[in-house]
């Protein structure tokens, strides 16, 4: 074959049979040399799919060491805590009842998604949050499912009449 294959075709003016060469003549590197590399490139370079890559890539991002992680256990208790402590020390109360009225008012039903009770649980949502000094009055609780009410998280938004 006269010259090598290139990517836009043959190449006659090029002998050989193409590919790399590395380095050839006084810049070939000795063996001691090329172990030397080896070890040195070991923790740096290693194939994505072998296991010892898999593992390491695991205890890189697990527990405290994971992007989000968020304190654990013990902090998640703390913010429970917290949260509890909000309840207790926010103006005003309201019983069982109003809540089980307020409810049938809503006709058990999630006003920002519309899903009725025995699908979901409805939560009482504090319209304005307690952390921005909301009350635990009735006036202040509005029925929202899990999920949006977590959404809402410490937005103050007002939901009703809209089922
Ligand atoms: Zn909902």
């Amino acid at each position: 074959m006269a010259g090598i294959k290139g990517r836009s075709g043959v190449y006659p003016h090029r002998k050989g049979q193409g590919g790399r060469k590395g380095r050839t003549g006084k810049y070939k590197r000795s063996p001691q040399q090329i172990e030397a590399l080896r070890q040195r490139l070991k923790g740096i370079k290693q194939n994505p799919r072998s296991e010892a890559f898999k593992q390491n890539l695991r205890e890189l991002h697990t527990g405290s060491k994971a992007y989000n992680w968020k304190g654990g256990y013990e902090n998640h208790l703390h913010l429970n805590r917290l949260r509890r402590i909000r309840h207790l020390q926010a103006p005003g109360s309201h019983t069982l009842a109003e809540w089980l009225t307020l409810k049938a008012q809503y006709d058990f039903t999630c006003p920002s998604c519309h899903r009725r009770e025995p699908e979901i649980t409805l939560t009482e949502d504090h319209i304005i949050p307690l952390t921005k000094f909301g009350s635990n009055n009735i006036e202040n609780i509005q029925p929202l499912c899990r999920s949006c009410n977590s959404k809402k998280y410490n937005k103050i938004i007002y939901y009703a009449n809209r089922v």
